[in-house]
């Protein structure tokens, strides 16, 4: 059985700007591509796991996340040769204006869709031994819905949580970490494997 990080995406992994309407101002945080690099060197299955309703606001076309997701891919590999080994994402909002995305549906994250969907394509993945990384208070009440563990990190909208400001953590984090770099070493020191 394996162990895998569930990663959200933006304010984890890229710096969180918004809804992205140019691929090209995709940027990595610091750090993230070595980071990622670590966990795919120690066997740690990478999966991305993110909430995009900038499609379903009709912002841009639903094939735009796949764009921003595909840039987010590429770049954690040109950077330091890393690995995402899965990429999941609802597109779905309530409040949204498109038809086809604007409803309720179960793998909006704090519910655990996405990981149900990944252990589907993995299914050696030892839930009980997986992290979620996230920055905001959904990302942590996704992992205790999925039965992970949760680690914030302060990057993105994270440090607003922490202090109140943003969301309200229900849920507590099993590990605080200032950015995937920390929470990366986190969890190499932590994993069970
Ligand atoms: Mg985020
Ligand atoms: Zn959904």
């Amino acid at each position: 059985m394996r162990c895998a990080v569930f990663l959200d995406r933006d304010g984890t992994l890229n710096i969180e700007k918004g809804y992205i309407r140019n691929v090209a101002d995709v940027e990595l945080i610091p750090g993230a591509a070595r980071a990622v690099r670590a966990l795919n060197d120690a066997g740690i299955l990478c999966i991305i796991t993110s909430n995009q309703t900038g499609a379903a606001r009709g912002y841009y076309p639903i094939s735009h996340i796949h764009a921003l997701n595909h840039r987010v891919v590429e770049l954690l590999m040109q950077e330091a040769g890393a690995r995402i080994d899965a990429v999941y994402f609802c597109p779905h909002y309530e409040g949204g204006i498109v038809p086809e995305l604007s409803c309720s549906c179960v793998c909006r994250k704090p519910a655990p869709g996405m990981i149900h969907q990944a252990i589907r394509d993995f299914p050696d993945i030892d839930l009980k031994k997986s992290f979620v990384v996230g920055d905001k208070a959904t990302d942590i009440a996704f992992a205790r819905n999925a039965g992970c563990k949760g680690i914030l990190v302060t990057t993105g909208y994270g440090q607003d949580v922490l202090s109140g400001r943003y969301q309200t953590l229900d849920v507590a984090p099993d590990a605080v970490c200032s950015d995937i770099t920390a929470a990366s070493t986190y969890i190499l020191r932590t994993a069970v494997r």
